[in-house]
């Protein structure tokens, strides 16, 4: 926690005598003409040299899901057009996020493969090079008018799901990575890889540019869905040459943190070093399978009851501070606010405070400006940190039954067809999760 930081504190230094730590506010929100003197907090130093020094790397939120609620992105096909059709909506996205005091501006390239862009009937006329390029450009952009980095980053493939050639499948990633290297991104990212054995070849692509290369799998502790083990796939990863290894997306952050302690023993285990990332959902999971969220039925359009709070964030940011991990960021279901949280929580590691934070106050300490007392009773962090929040659904479980149609790649049922799925296709999917359910 930080005590004593609040909005209020906007521009002011702040002695922690405790700790004997200074935060400040890098910029300059909300000061009036008689502002106090800030210091902004100056990095020059690449993404692999923060890491080195101990810095700890804040991650953005879940673009595609943050979008799709917004009508930029499109639930089923989830792929990113929006950095052509609209980018002032993507460019306002970087911008939260780099205000709750995101270090990366991942430009919006999830799913920006070419053979992903074509998949399931939606053919943009957009190109997969003006995607991919124009999520580069805002992401830069953005990242200028602050202290952030750059990624660019590569996810799973329908060419890997349908069986095809470890040649065809790298040459899917190599058209993305020809965009991030004439943008010069700072680092790439290979991410959202249910297989590691597709991270794999992913990382060998990635490597090829001499960028530093992050990559996370999107599984839990019983590891990949080919029946590799978490700590396996830690190790395959750092020998493809991945510098940074963790997961993301999937699992919500208890979950995730587990499966990060598991990849952590196993690169101890075989003399292995690497840093360690996490961007787990903003959602609370426990009752997922080894597939993860897609197969709980609230997925994607009824997981609002299962959202994560602030200080659940906050909770998860400790954890993984704790654990050792140094990126700690977020993915589906990661707000603004939830990023934020980690910058709160972290203020004193980081030696600063958000720019986001000049509206909030620290473990709910605006509230002491409420009207009612009772609330005003509320400005503190016991009770934030002990509260249950409810659900405000009578008749809602706690948790759900996950779908589990037990099928991943190699099985003909995940094959991929460009064209648009039939409703006689869908008739006998519908049959079959009647049965199935
Ligand atoms: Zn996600």
């Amino acid at each position: 926690m930080v005590p004593g930081i609040s909005g209020s504190d906007v521009g002011k230094k702040v002695s922690l005598s405790e700790m004997s730590r200074t935060i400040t506010f890098p910029h300059s929100y909300g000061l009036g003409s008689g502002g106090c003197i800030l210091e902004r907090s100056v990095h020059r130093q690449g993404f692999l040299e923060r890491l080195e020094a101990g810095e700890v790397i804040i991650g953005d939120g879940g673009m595609v899901f943050a979008l799709e609620k917004r009508g930029y992105t499109k639930a089923g096909c989830w792929t990113p057009e929006v950095s052509v059709e609209h980018p002032e909506a993507l460019r306002q996205i970087h911008r939260e996020f780099l205000r709750a005091g995101a270090t990366v501006m991942q430009a919006f390239t999830f799913y920006a493969s070419e053979d992903k862009l074509e998949n399931r009937g939606n053919k943009p006329a957009i190109s997969c090079w003006q995607v991919n390029e124009a999520a580069c450009d805002i992401a830069h952009e953005v990242a200028a008018e602050g202290d952030a980095l750059v990624a660019g980053g590569v996810s799973q493939t329908p060419t890997y799901l349908s069986n095809k050639s470890e040649a065809d499948v790298k040459a899917i990633f190599q058209k993305q990575l020809d965009v991030f290297v004439k943008m010069n991104v700072d680092f790439v990212i290979a991410e959202y890889f249910e297989h590691v054995q597709e991270a794999e070849w992913a990382i060998q692509v990635l490597k090829t540019s001499n960028k530093p290369v992050a990559a996370t799998l999107c599984i839990g502790p019983e590891g990949d869905l080919h029946g590799v083990s978490a700590a396996e796939c830690a190790i395959r990863l750092v020998r493809a040459g991945a510098q940074v290894v963790g997961v993301n997306c999937h699992f919500d952050p208890e979950t995730s943190l587990t499966a990060i302690r598991l990849m952590k023993e196993g690169l101890e285990s075989a003399g292995l070093k690497a840093h360690l990332m996490c961007q787990p959902l903003g959602y609370h999971t426990p009752d997922c399978n080894k597939q993860g969220f897609i197969d709980l039925p609230e997925f994607p359009f009824a997981l609002e009851p299962r959202l994560a709070s602030r200080w659940d964030i906050q909770h998860y940011a400790r954890e993984a501070y704790k654990l050792g991990v140094r990126y700690i960021g977020g993915c589906c279901g990661f707000e603004a606010y939830h990023i934020r949280a980690i910058a709160e929580e972290l203020a004193v590691e980081r030696g600063f405070l958000p720019d986001g934070s000049a509206k909030h106050g620290s473990w709910g300490a605006g509230l002491a400006m409420h009207t009612k007392p009772w609330v005003r009773a509320r400005a503190q962090k016991e009770y934030w940190e002990k509260l249950q929040p409810a659900s405000g659904r009578p008749y809602s479980t706690s948790c759900s039954k996950p779908t589990a149609w037990g099928v991943t790649q190699g099985h003909k049922d995940l094959t991929q067809q460009k064209e648009c799925t039939t409703d006689e296709q869908l008739k006998q999917l519908f049959q079959r999760q009647q049965m199935v359910s």
